[in-house]
C-alpha cells in the first residue's frame, strides 16, 4: 500500500477543507456580492461538472482532505445538487459536508437534502426586515428565508448557522435584534466582515465595534471555547447556553496561520486565498490524468499558496479598497 501523502502547502499547512462554489448564478442580487446588472455569467458548458467535481473531491480525500463546504452564487439554483450533496458524503474520507445558502428555496429542499446527508447548514440573512432585507438583496422576499430556517429548524438541521453581513447605516442597527432572534430558535449567529470583494461598499464595520455593541447590552456575554476544527470564528456565548454568536474578521485580525483551505470556482479553477486573483485551471488535469498524476499536479499548484494575505498593503497602493477582479459569487466566499 502506498504511504499516505498529504496535502500540505510550502508553509506546513494541512490542507483540509475544500469550499466547492458549484454555480455563479444566483436568485438574489446582494449589494454586498454582485452588482446590479451586467454581470456575465458562466454558460452551461463553463461550468464545472458534478462528474468532475466527484473526482476532485474523490481524489483529494485520500490526501486528508475531508471537510467539503458547497457554497456558490446560491447552491440550490443548480439542478440535481442534492445528488451532489449524497455522493460527496458516501466519498471514503470525507467526514463533513456543509452548504451556505441563501436560505430562499430551503424549503422546497430541506427534507430532500437532510435525507441525501445535509446535517449542517449556514444561511445568510442580513436582515429581519421587510424592505432592508430586499434593499440588501435587491430581488429577495423575507419571509422565504424565515420559513427555510424554521424547517430546516424542525427537521433537525444541527447547527444551523446565520451569516450576517453588517453595512453602516443599512442594517448596523439590527446586531441586537439578530441576537434575539438567534436566541430564540437556539440558532448560531456569525458576523462576517465585509470583504471588499466585488461590492462596492466603503462604510464598514469590524468584528470589535459588533462586539462592543453587544458588549453594552448583555452582560453574561462570554468567550466560550472554540469548537474543533474552527480556526475562523471566534465565538461567544450567554450564560444560559441559548445560541452561539461568532465574528469572522478575515481583514481586521486575519486567520491565514492556520489556514487549511481551497477554494474551486464555478469555471474549475483552484484559487489559494480569497484575497488573491490567481487562479489555476484544473479542468483538464482532472479529466485527462490519473489519480495521483492529477493529485501531484494539484499539490504543486497548492505550493504556491501564500502565507498570509496582503489585503492592507494592496488597498495602500492602490488608494482604493476594491481590489479584486471577481465577484463573490465566483469564488464563493
Ligand atoms: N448564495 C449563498 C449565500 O448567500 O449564502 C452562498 C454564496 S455567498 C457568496 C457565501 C457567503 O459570502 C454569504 O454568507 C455572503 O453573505 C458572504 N459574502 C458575499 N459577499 C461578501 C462580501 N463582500 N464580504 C463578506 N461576505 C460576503
Ligand atoms: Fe447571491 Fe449569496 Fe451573493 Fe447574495 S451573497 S448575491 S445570495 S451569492
Amino acid at each position: 500500500m502506498n504511504e499516505f501523502k498529504p496535502l500540505k502547502d510550502a508553509y506546513g499547512r494541512n490542507i483540509t477543507y475544500l469550499r466547492i462554489s458549484v454555480t455563479d448564478r444566483c436568485n438574489l442580487r446582494c449589494v454586498y456580492c454582485m452588482p446590479k446588472n451586467g454581470i456575465s455569467l458562466l454558460s452551461h458548458n463553463e461550468i464545472i461538472s458534478y462528474e468532475v467535481i466527484l473526482r476532485l473531491v474523490k481524489i483529494l480525500s485520500n490526501h486528508g482532505v475531508s471537510k467539503i463546504r458547497i457554497t456558490g452564487g446560491e447552491p440550490l439554483v443548480r439542478k440535481g445538487l442534492t445528488g451532489l450533496v449524497e455522493s460527496i458524503g458516501k466519498t471514503e474520507g470525507v467526514d463533513d459536508v456543509s452548504m451556505t445558502t441563501n436560505g430562499t428555496l430551503l424549503e422546497k429542499y430541506a427534507l430532500e437534502l437532510y435525507t441525501a446527508g445535509l446535517k449542517r447548514i449556514n444561511v445568510s440573512l442580513d436582515s429581519l426586515r421587510e424592505d432592508r432585507f430586499r434593499r440588501i438583496t435587491r430581488t429577495g422576499e423575507l419571509k422565504d428565508v424565515l420559513s427555510g430556517i424554521n424547517l430546516a429548524k424542525k427537521i433537525g438541521f444541527d447547527p444551523i448557522k446565520i451569516n450576517v453581513v453588517l453595512i453602516k447605516g443599512i442594517n448596523d442597527d439590527e446586531i441586537i435584534d439578530l441576537i434575539y432572534f438567534a436566541r430564540e430558535l437556539d440558532l448560531n449567529l456569525r458576523f462576517i466582515e465585509y470583504m471588499p470583494i466585488g461590492g462596492n461598499i466603503t462604510d464598514t464595520i469590524t468584528s470589535k465595534e459588533i462586539l462592543e455593541k453587544i458588549r453594552s447590552e448583555f452582560d453574561d456575554f462570554n468567550p466560550i471555547p472554540p469548537t474543533a476544527g474552527n480556526s475562523v470564528s471566534k465565538e461567544f456565548g450567554f450564560k444560559d447556553g441559548r445560541a452561539v454568536i461568532g465574528f469572522i474578521s478575515p481583514l481586521s485580525e486575519h486567520f491565514c496561520g492556520d489556514c487549511s483551505r481551497l477554494r474551486l470556482t464555478a469555471l474549475g479553477n483552484l484559487r489559494l486565498c480569497l484575497f488573491y486573483d490567481s487562479e489555476y485551471g484544473i479542468r483538464e488535469i482532472l479529466t485527462e490524468q490519473d489519480d495521483e498524476a492529477a493529485f501531484e499536479k494539484i499539490l504543486d499548484i497548492v505550493q504556491l499558496k501564500k502565507y498570509k494575505h496582503n489585503f492592507k498593503e494592496k488597498a495602500k497602493q492602490r488608494k482604493s479598497l476594491l481590489w479584486a477582479n471577481n465577484f463573490m459569487n465566483q469564488i464563493g466566499g
